[in-house]
């Protein structure tokens, strides 16, 4: 994993030290001494994971954390925190200022290391769904990557696993206020239970007298229902290998008993906020690509998706020596039904005749709307005079009932005429064959309109 750290500390031995260190694991490293140029860095560069002293001279380490996090073109970059004593104050200024992490001075190795590839590992997720969504333009990314007003976020619906009645009592009060928690004292059933209910986070207990709580966590890991949900495991003083394994299997953060109440309740807001974050995220890549393949129209998919899936069928149909057949549909003297009932009215024409398509063609034909009044239907597994058989029922539904349009109860006869072309064995191409369909659709159109031409394959 390679991955460029800022290291932030206003003296230069320090900053060398952790250099040195991040160096032999083979990570890139970038070093600023104070705020405003640790700032600048980030702006400009290609930053994975901060690590900032807190402790400096003119702009402390809350004040770095702080505007990075309210800053769209830096609040996604992890930070963590480095403070000089173990001050659990400290650690919750810092998480309400945003951080993503703690160490204390002086750094223990492995938890550097653990710490930061965990961050550097989220982080690659957030920059690889960042850059899914703002490839395709429209959507308000900044607006999403801006918004951060916990005041304003609903309280995260929790899930406690923990055994042990008094300690869960314990945390139970702890975060009364911020969350919504449900416990589970059996590893088994808190499991499925996560994976039931819409949870924002699991808090794991270690102290299970009979079941190892990492099993527990990689099973979270490995389901598909929980693969994003966060982990927070609570250990005993002295687990350090165990919270590190955890780390190495994916567990979002870890607090050591005894357990500060402010601590957990920051530590549990960063890990909701961060889920939030990439929910969100991952929900409007999933709309933009729909959005993208879709005609807003009709509903149907677009002609954009029509190129690069046909192809797709195509190929798929000579490999395994199956049928395939094209439809090419275009509504007859449309122009007049716009001249006459204005463009609106045409629009409506247009949405019923994708409702009456659809209807007619089975599941898994793809139909979409090939630009203004034309539509073209891939149709899978279908030899020539089936296809041409299809093309003739959806040509008689269309002027079987005339169409409505407007509010005003009027109705339009509409017709189509249907070309209909079909796979041909040897050598035959995606372009040729939509053109067979396009030149049986101008016969179709020459001789007289209302009727379905097939080429014969
Ligand atoms: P033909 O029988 O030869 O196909 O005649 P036609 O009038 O249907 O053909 P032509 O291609 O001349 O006209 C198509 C019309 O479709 C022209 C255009 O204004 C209209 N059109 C294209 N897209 C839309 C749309 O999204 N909504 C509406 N209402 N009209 C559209
Ligand atoms: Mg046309
Ligand atoms: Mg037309």
């Amino acid at each position: 994993m390679t991955a460029r750290i800022l290291v932030v500390d206003d003296v230069p031995a320090n900053v060398k030290l952790l250099e040195v260190r991040l160096l032999a694991e083979y990570f890139d490293v970038l070093t600023a001494t104070n705020g405003p140029d640790a700032i600048e860095t980030c702006e400009n560069g290609k930053v994975d994971v901060v690590l900032l002293d807190v402790m400096m001279p003119d702009m402390d380490g809350f004040e770095v954390c702080r505007r990075l996090k309210s800053d769209p073109a830096t609040s996604h970059i992890p930070v963590v925190m480095i403070t000089a004593l173990d001050q659990v104050s400290d650690r919750v200024r810092g998480l309400e200022a945003g951080a993503d992490d703690f160490l204390t001075k002086p750094v223990n190795d492995l938890q550097l290391m653990t710490r930061v590839k965990s961050l550097v590992r989220l982080k690659m997720l957030t920059d690889e769904l960042r850059l899914r969504a703002s490839t395709t333009r429209n959507i308000g990314i900044e607006e999403l990557l801006s918004r951060r007003q916990p005041a304003e976020e609903p309280t995260p619906k929790v899930l406690l696993i923990d055994e042990r009645t008094q300690s869960s009592e314990r945390i139970r009060k702890m975060l009364r206020h911020a969350a919504d928690l449900d416990v589970a004292a059996d590893p088994h059933a808190g499991f499925f239970q996560a994976a039931e209910a819409p949870y924002e986070c699991v808090i794991v207990s270690t102290g299970f007298a009979d079941y190892d709580p990492l099993r527990l966590c990689s099973q979270l890991r490995s389901l598909d229902r929980t693969r994003f949900l966060p982990i927070i495991l609570l250990a005993e003083i002295g687990e350090e290998e165990r919270v590190i394994r955890g780390l190495e299997l994916g567990i979002n953060d870890y607090l050591t008993r005894p357990i500060d109440p402010h601590e957990l309740t920051a530590r549990l807001r960063t890990q909701v906020k961060r889920k939030r974050y990439n929910d969100q995220l991952r929900a409007s890549v999933t709309q933009t690509i729909e959005m993208a393949v879709t005609d807003g129209l009709t509903g149907l998919h677009n002609r954009r998706y029509l190129d690069s899936h046909l192809q797709t069928l195509f190929d798929r149909a000579v490999g395994r020596r199956r049928p395939l057949s094209v439809m090419i549909t275009d509504l007859d003297r449309f122009k007049s039904i716009n001249d006459t009932f204005g463009h609106d009215g045409g629009d409506d024409v247009l949405r019923e005749f994708a409702q009456r398509l659809r209807k007619n063609v089975r599941g898994i034909d793809l139909a979409c709307r090939f630009g203004g009044e034309e539509f073209v239907v891939v149709m899978p597994d279908t030899e020539a005079q089936v296809a041409e058989k299809v093309a003739e029922r959806i040509r008689a539904e269309i002027a079987r009932a005339p169409f409505a349009v407007g509010h005003d109860g009027q109705t339009v006869e509409v017709t189509v005429s249907v070309g209909v072309s079909s796979l041909r064995r040897g050598t035959d191409t995606v372009e040729a064959l939509m053109k067979r369909a396009d030149v049986a659709l101008y016969e179709a159109k020459s001789g007289g309109r209302n009727r379905v031409v097939a080429k014969a394959a």
